[in-house]
């Protein structure tokens, strides 16, 4: 399998005792992936063991205020996203993860995927050293690079997102979501973390939305329109970026053929409305774990692992129908009029207590 993030790390919880598991990650979990660290409802229901207080974050839950900076519209409402150090979770879900029958290659990179007959030959490189290995079956849970999509060119889209820790006065007590059409079609965001806050965006992948000068877009709109907006006192630290998948249909989310399976963000499975990817990682990886044990590994039933697999992610893909509307509602000031409107009319929602001047 290769990648340890959450999608990676559920289904080695649940499948580890069951058949042998090489584990491969090019660096070890917890080592600095770029994350908000929001666990969505689902996310919080999916986990292997009862979360450890450290890895709690304050505030631990809050409001969502929604600024629309193009109408001028200032609403909040309850969220239950739970805010955690994302770093220290996914250390705790391999720390927490059982480990019969698995071998862990940390720092190591798999460079090659073959299909030979009725294996594959998958070369891992470490520095200068490189391995070959045979497996019966491959689980992608690469996360964004989906190793296996990518190598045929055929990965689902990109987005980059870029964040740094900022400090912020006054510190906001809720997440914010901000829209700016004019800034990006998706969202910027601000979520208080202890007595910091995390300030981000997605941008466009490619052109403007590349390196450094994706970084300087951000704080740009961030000191020249955020901070005047609503009076607070931003000073940004280091900004980094990371591509994060945003699907634009369902025809961009692939599980893969029954032999190379795909879960998590690899599969295309991330909220293109959110960026909730964490929730998808965790309860695909559980249920393609039980897939693999109810049906085994074997070339013939890849057909049946598919099917399966498909079908115990009913919920999620209705979900994530739902989420690509609501993304292409986000994307313009008219969608997001017709989105808030429906969302008053449901009720709770109150305005929020800051106003862009
Ligand atoms: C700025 C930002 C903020 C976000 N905030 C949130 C949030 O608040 N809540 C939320 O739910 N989601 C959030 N997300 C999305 C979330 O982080 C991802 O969708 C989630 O991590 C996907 O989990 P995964 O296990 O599928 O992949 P990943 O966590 O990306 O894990 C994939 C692993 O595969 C490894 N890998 C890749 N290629 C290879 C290779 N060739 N060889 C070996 N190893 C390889 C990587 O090192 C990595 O560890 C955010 C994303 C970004 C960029």
């Amino acid at each position: 399998m290769v990648g340890a993030g959450p999608a990676g790390l559920s289904l080695i919880h649940h499948l580890a005792g069951h058949c042998s598991i090489l584990l491969v990650d090019r660096q070890e979990p917890g080592m600095g992936k770029l994350c908000s660290g929001l666990l969505t409802s689902r996310a919080q229901a999916e986990l292997p063991a009862p979360l450890p207080r450290e890895l709690i974050r304050q505030p631990e839950f809050a409001e969502l205020e929604y600024h629309d900076l193009d109408l001028n519209l200032h609403l909040k409402w309850p969220v239950d996203y739970q805010n955690v150090d994302r770093d220290g979770f996914d250390r705790w879900l391999w720390e927490v993860a059982p480990k019969d029958g698995v071998e862990a290659r940390f720092h190591a990179s798999v460079r090659e995927v073959e299909r030979e007959g009725d294996h594959f030959r998958l070369v891992v490189s470490q520095g200068e050293r490189r391995e070959e290995y045979r497996a019966r079956l491959v689980v992608d849970a690469s996360g964004w690079r989906s190793i296996t999509r990518r190598a045929r060119g055929e990965g689902a889209p990109l987005i980059m997102a870029v964040q740094a820790e900022a400090e912020v006065h006054p510190q906001p007590a809720n997440h914010w979501g901000i829209f700016r059409t004019a800034f990006t079609d998706w969202f910027a965001w601000l979520v208080p973390q202890q007595e910091r806050v995390l300030m981000g965006c997605g941008l466009p992948y490619g052109g403007e939305g590349r390196g450094l000068r994706a970084a300087e877009r951000m704080v740009e709109f961030f000191l020249g329109e955020v901070a005047p907006a609503f009076g607070l006192a931003i000073r940004p630290g280091r900004v980094r970026g990371c591509p994060l998948t945003k699907i634009t249909s369902l025809r961009q989310v692939d599980l893969g053929d029954g032999m190379v399976l795909r879960v998590g963000e690899a599969a295309g499975l991330v909220s293109p409305s959110s960026g909730d990817g964490i929730s998808y990682g965790l309860s695909s990886g559980r249920k393609l774990a039980r897939v693999l044990r109810e049906v085994g590994l074997s070339p013939e039933d890849a057909r049946e692992r598919t099917t399966r697999y498909r079908k115990s992610l009913r919920e999620e893909i209705g979900e994530l129908r739902l989420n690509v509307v609501k993304a292409r509602m986000m994307a313009s000031p008219w969608g997001r009029w017709l989105g808030s409107a429906i969302k008053r009319l449901g009720g709770g929602t109150t305005p929020a207590g800051q106003g862009a001047g």
